[in-house]
């Protein structure tokens, strides 16, 4: 499941809603899987809490709902459905994940 303000079935939300804005990230204070970070300070009473590099799942594809590693999600696109992702959201590394 993706949390979010004004989601779709893949996952965008009132933020980022561009064809490819399709991963979740997972926060590691309250474990849930959100649009983005914005969405998650919004509805949430803490910040984003970015998650270990080498947890299992980190990341979730909004089209086929998948989990993935971080590894995965670094390739740019869903290994199980092709779906590309965003490149940009590399701008917020530092918010999602941590070494
Ligand atoms: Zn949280
Ligand atoms: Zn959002
Ligand atoms: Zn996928």
């Amino acid at each position: 499941m993706i949390l979010g303000i004004d989601i779709d079935s893949c996952g965008r939300c009132l933020h980022y809603h561009n064809e490819n804005d399709i991963a979740a990230l997972l926060c590691d204070h309250c474990k849930k899987y959100y649009a983005c970070f914005k969405c998650h300070d919004e509805l949430c009473d803490h910040p984003f809490a970015p998650v270990c590099i080498r947890n299992t799942q980190p990341v979730m594809c909004g089209q086929c709902k998948n989990y993935l590693t971080y590894e995965q999600y670094q390739q740019h696109h869903c290994p199980f459905c092709q779906a590309n992702f965003n490149p940009r959201c590399e701008l917020h590394q530092h918010i999602y994940f941590r070494p």
